[in-house]
């Protein structure tokens, strides 16, 4: 990692919690001893892993989460400025192949303190009901263990947690409002309410983005400068670093940053796993004692630890007996289609997510395809958007200079388009390995012919939006977004890796939850529903008490909402709410 302008990343000191002035805490983050047996191990204290802490300190947990990146001092590491901001990803090595193979890099997960929610645009729409029951419905993919009505309570938790602020009235999937009233438009968004009206099509504005539109405690409003995908230093999207570990903390969580989990430990006597191992920030290995484990390391470090931690009992991999570790790894089709306009657009102006259509969501038997997509603003800043033309028009040397002057006149629209859960789109381990030793993950991805007919079709689509909105040029980037699966629930022990709570079919104590654990992915953009899983699976945990630490029973009875354990200020009668 390079060492940003401000001066080498140091670890949290224990009397001053390293959110900036912003958040500073008055109390000291605590500190387990060594060799001191903690009872939640959280692996990764990302989208999941934040929510997760959070919910497992303020029941009373002993909880310690594990984090391979820094933790961000946002006034001092953070900068808007697009350049300066690629310290937040996950740009250690990685291997991809297959067909149509997925760039890794900048392109998928966090690394740090918050994961891929510090990096992420906010989009935060809810999956619609169907998607819990793809296979049903449409005979592709696969079912979830669990319904739309299950998770619901937990959408409308996250939503005001974040806060998520959207339109009053949003049509689509299970049509809901949202709490905090929608943000004004930018460019980027005018041309596509423009394009959409001229067609009949429905248009979200405003949201749903979990990017305040209104000042909340210590956190102040948005002031659309849009750089939300390095960070938002001013404080106002929504990253677990800023929602749920400063609460994680003030309720005695631990959080380990720059310690890179090497391996999970199995006893085969009593078939429950003992603790991790793992890598300090001096390079120094440990083990690290825990009653159960959690793994929330995003989709593709999820199954890699999985199969690194193959060991007697389970020599292809912990918890992959069904062997379906590293199988079914989903990614969005994410194609991004820019339009240049007479007009000045100004796209770097207000975040770039901040409308949306949802009309071409489901499956519609007209079409020769099964599910659907979305329509959303995309709103690049200059860097990405002269790769985009790079990669579009081949732009370079003076061709890419009188491009990048014209910047101003360019609008953007993002594809996102439900890729189908296969098999053969999996993480494997490579023979390469890391700076500690580690094998990396190889990541395997082709497009099956429901997914093409599904790119092409989306693909017209949002060009003609694009065209209606009065593009005089248009241009296009094939690309993915949002990688999920790979751990996939299910009820079926030899088909999932996990049941329907997160816990490994295989290891009563071993929980994975994170995107990894999703069946299909929809065409929403995954975070909110990512961490409405983790808030689910808390409930759980919390239910089951002591019982994960000693008993292999399996209690499926559903938790109990628990509402109050909603970060303060953040729930109950007060706030307004839309049903
Ligand atoms: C540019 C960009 C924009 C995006 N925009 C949106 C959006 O608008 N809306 C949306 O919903 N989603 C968006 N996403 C996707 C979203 O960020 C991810 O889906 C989400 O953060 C994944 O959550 P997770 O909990 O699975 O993993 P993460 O949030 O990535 O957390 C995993 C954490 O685990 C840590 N970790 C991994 N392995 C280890 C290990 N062995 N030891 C210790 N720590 C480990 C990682 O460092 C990381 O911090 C975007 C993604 C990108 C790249
Ligand atoms: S546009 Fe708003 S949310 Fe995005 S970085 Fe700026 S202040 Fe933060």
């Amino acid at each position: 990692m390079k060492t940003p302008p401000g001066g080498a990343f140091a670890a949290p000191h224990d009397s001053v919690h390293r959110l900036g002035p912003m958040q500073r805490l008055e109390f000291p983050m605590k500190r387990h001893a060594p060799g001191e047996e903690v009872d939640y191990l959280v692996v990764g204290v990302g989208s999941a892993g934040g929510v997760l802490l959070q919910r497992l300190a303020r029941a009373g947990f002993k909880v310690l989460g594990m984090e391979a990146g820094p933790f961000w001092d946002t006034e001092r590491d953070w900068v808007s400025d697009e350049a300066g901001s690629r310290q937040l990803y996950w740009e250690d090595l990685r291997i991809t192949g297959g067909k149509d193979p997925l760039a890794l890099g900048s392109n998928n997960c966090g690394k740090g303190v918050g994961g891929g929610s510090v990096h992420w645009a906010a989009f935060t729409p809810r999956f619609h009901p169907s998607d819990f029951e793809v296979y049903t419905r449409d005979g592709v993919g696969a079912d979830w263990p669990i319904s739309y009505q299950d998770l619901k309570p937990y959408y409308e938790l996250l939503e005001l947690e974040m806060p998520v602020a959207g339109p009053l009235w949003y049509p689509w999937g299970d049509p809901h409002g949202y709490a905090f009233g929608p943000h004004p438009m930018g460019g980027v968004g005018n041309t596509l309410v423009r394009g959409c009206t001229e067609l009949g099509i429905g248009v979200s504005i405003g949201g749903p983005v979990a990017i305040l539109s209104g000042s909340r405690g210590d956190r102040p409003h948005c002031i659309y400068r849009g750089f939300c995908i390095q960070g938002c230093k001013v404080g106002a999207k929504a990253s677990t670093l800023v929602t749920h570990v400063p609460d994680a903390i003030g309720n005695g969580a631990e959080i380990r940053d720059r310690c890179m989990v090497s391996r999970i430990h199995h006893d085969k006597k009593t078939n429950r796993v003992t603790g991790v191992s793992y890598f300090d920030a001096e390079g120094a290995e440990h083990f690290q004692k825990a009653k159960a484990v959690i793994v929330s390391g995003y989709a593709i470090e999820t199954p890699r630890l999985l199969l690194n931690s193959a060991c007697d009992g389970y020599a292809n991999g912990l918890a992959n007996s069904s062997g379906t570790v590293g199988k079914y790894l989903m990614a969005q089709a994410g194609n991004v289609i820019l339009g240049r306009f007479d007009e000045p657009v100004r796209m770097y102006k207000a975040p770039p997510a901040h409308a949306m259509t949802e009309e071409f969501y489901e499956t519609d038997p007209k079409r020769d395809f099964a599910r659907g997509f979305a329509i959303q603003t995309v709103g690049p800043l200059p860097i990405a958007f002269s790769r985009q033309m790079l990669a579009a028009r081949g732009s370079w040397g003076w061709g890419l200079r009188r491009v990048m002057m014209d910047y101003n006149h360019w609008s953007a629209f993002g594809l996102l388009g439900e890729i189908l859960p296969w098999a053969d789109n999996r993480v494997t381990l490579s023979t390469e390995k890391d700076s500690f030793g580690l094998p990396v993950a190889h990541v395997n991805f082709d497009l099956h012919d429901n997914d093409k007919k599904l790119i092409a079709f989306g693909r017209n689509k949002v060009e003609e939006v694009m065209r209606a909105a009065g593009a005089t040029e248009i241009e296009q980037e094939a690309r993915y977004a949002h990688l999920v699966g790979a751990a996939r629930m299910g009820k079926d022990p030899a088909t999932s890796v996990v049941d329907g709570f997160g816990r490994t079919h295989d290891i009563a104590n071993l929980f994975v939850c994170d995107g990894s654990v999703m069946p299909t992915q929809g065409s929403a953009n995954p975070g909110l529903t990512i961490q409405a899983l983790a808030a689910r699976t808390a409930d759980y945990l919390i239910s089951q008490g002591t019982r994960v630490f000693t008993s292999d029973e399996r209690d499926m009875t559903p938790p109990p909402v628990r509402r109050e354990l909603s970060p303060p200020g953040t729930h109950g009668p007060g706030i307004p709410r839309v049903k």
